[in-house]
């Protein structure tokens, strides 16, 4: 970003143009809607500006400008349509210290005025710094369409009520109660004075709101695998309690002004204790919040969200699941595969590597079983561990063992291998960020050149 958009309060100070011409006149009905102290410079100034100068609107300076004439100056408009004029007035007025603009000069100006969308106190500015003026005048254009002309009106109705309107608890209460408000659109001040009299009268009167929450499957990473239903908690969130493991280009999407806890679990044993993110969903759905407990892949999927649910059922907190995708189903697409398939395996086991305790204990005589299909999570510490007992129960060690780490971010890396070599090619591929292993699932093979390509890029 080169230009720093802010709003100036321009009441009562001075701004100075220089120019009389068509240019002139386009940047001075827009300064004319300020409360600034204008002042022309122009010997050759167009009779619109003389007029405006003869209803005291701005002071018209009837020579061309001369060093001092721009003194205590905020802002200094050259708009001569002449290069070489408008170079020597914005030397004279930088020295008098204004700040300078030189119309449709980029370059050498020092501030630019944006396209606007008027609807004061609504301002709406937009900028391209010089890249695509049509692309501005469009958006202007849909702007101009999509806010109603009477939003000026409501505002400054809205505006004074703002003292009553206090009288509503700060926070999710008086948004309420003003995107009520702005919901409809009104064009007569005394009605809007009325409605928001009513309003207020309701929003004080309503019964208290009670709080809940969304638990929520944010995916694996890739944000356009987020549910609508996820977008939509998201979008209305007042607290979203996130995982490590959650996508900051998901975290991205929730409301603004929504407070952002992260609940920080580590791989190995947890860094926020569950009992106090418990506490952290139930205190805040207490107080009136919607809360999104955002949790990686899908929340029903090694997320401890049966200890969550108990916290909420205990306290008589309201709650809903939202399902995501699973980090496995994301990993299969990747690969090309599908979980299950007729006259390999007609069933396929979630499993995790460690749980609270340590390594994990499984039916591994089971899974040892020639044409086993599992995804193992939080495997890649204890791949090892996996490796050793799977074939101490007489695994084929050709079985074929997928990793695949990040998988659905620009990040994705696959390690496509063997139950003999899991390790140590695992460790050899120094993966750092979440790792899903599949056991019996190779990619598919038109995808093993590819493959074998990133699996030497991972080993490099
Ligand atoms: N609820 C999550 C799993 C949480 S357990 C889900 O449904 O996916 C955390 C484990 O999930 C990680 O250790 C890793 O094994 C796996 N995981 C999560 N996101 C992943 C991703 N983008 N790629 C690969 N594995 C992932």
């Amino acid at each position: 970003m080169k230009h720093f958009p802010i709003f100036m309060a321009l009441e009562g100070r001075r701004v100075v143009l220089s120019g009389g011409g068509e240019a002139a006149l386009a940047k001075l009905r827009l300064l004319l809607k300020t409360e600034a102290k204008l002042t022309v410079v122009s010997d050759n100034a167009a009779p619109e500006i003389r007029d405006w100068a003869a209803q005291g609107r701005l002071s018209l300076i009837n020579r061309a400008m001369e060093p001092g004439d721009a003194i205590c100056a905020s802002l200094f408009y050259a708009a001569n349509e002449n290069d070489a004029e408008d170079a020597r007035v914005a030397a004279l007025a930088h020295r008098d210290g204004a700040l300078v603009n030189i119309v449709d000069n980029l370059a050498d100006s020092q501030f630019i005025t944006p396209a606007i969308v008027d609807r004061d106190p609504v301002t709406v500015a937009i900028g391209t710094e010089g890249a695509a003026p049509v692309l501005a005048r469009s958006i202007k254009k849909s702007l101009e369409e999509q806010l109603s002309p009477n939003l000026g009106l409501m505002a400054r109705i809205g505006k004074a009520f703002r003292s009553k309107v206090e009288a509503l608890p700060f926070g999710a209460k008086r948004r309420a109660f003003w995107s009520d408000y702005y919901a409809a659109d009104v064009a007569d001040a005394d009605v809007a004075q009325e409605r928001l009299e009513d309003l207020l009268d309701k929003h004080l009167h309503a019964p208290e709101r009670e709080g809940w929450v969304d638990l929520v499957g944010a995916g694996p990473g890739d944000p356009e695998l987020l549910t609508l239903k996820a977008r939509k908690a998201l979008d209305n969130a007042d607290v979203v309690i996130y995982d490590r493991l959650v996508a900051p280009e998901i975290l991205e999407l929730a409301r603004r002004e929504a407070v952002m806890l992260s609940a920080g679990k580590e791989g190995f044993g947890p860094s926020v204790t569950q009992d106090a993110i418990n506490e952290m969903i139930v205190s805040h759905a207490r107080g009136g919040a919607h809360v999104v407990r955002l949790k990686s892949g899908d929340p029903t999927v090694f997320g401890r969200l049966d200890e969550e649910i108990e916290a909420c059922e205990a306290s008589g907190v309201k709650w809903t699941i939202v399902p995501g995708i699973t980090s496995a189903s994301a990993g299969v697409a990747a690969l090309g595969q599908s979980l299950t398939k007729r006259g390999r395996n007609s069933a396929v086991r979630l499993i995790t590597g460690h749980d609270t305790k340590g390594y994990a204990d499984h039916d591994w005589r089971a899974l040892a079983q020639p044409g086993e299909v599992a995804a193992i999570y939080m495997g890649k510490k204890s791949a090892r561990f996996i490796q050793g007992r799977l074939l101490m129960h007489g695994a084929n060690p050709d079985t074929p063992v997928t990793v695949i780490e990040n998988a659905s971010r620009a990040s994705q890396r696959i390690l496509s291998t063997k139950l003999s070599e899991l390790e140590p090619s695992l460790t050899e591929a120094n993966f750092d960020g979440p790792a899903l292993v599949f056991l019996g699932l190779a990619p598919r093979a038109a995808l093993q050149v590819a493959d074998q390509f990133e699996q030497k890029e991972a080993a490099v």
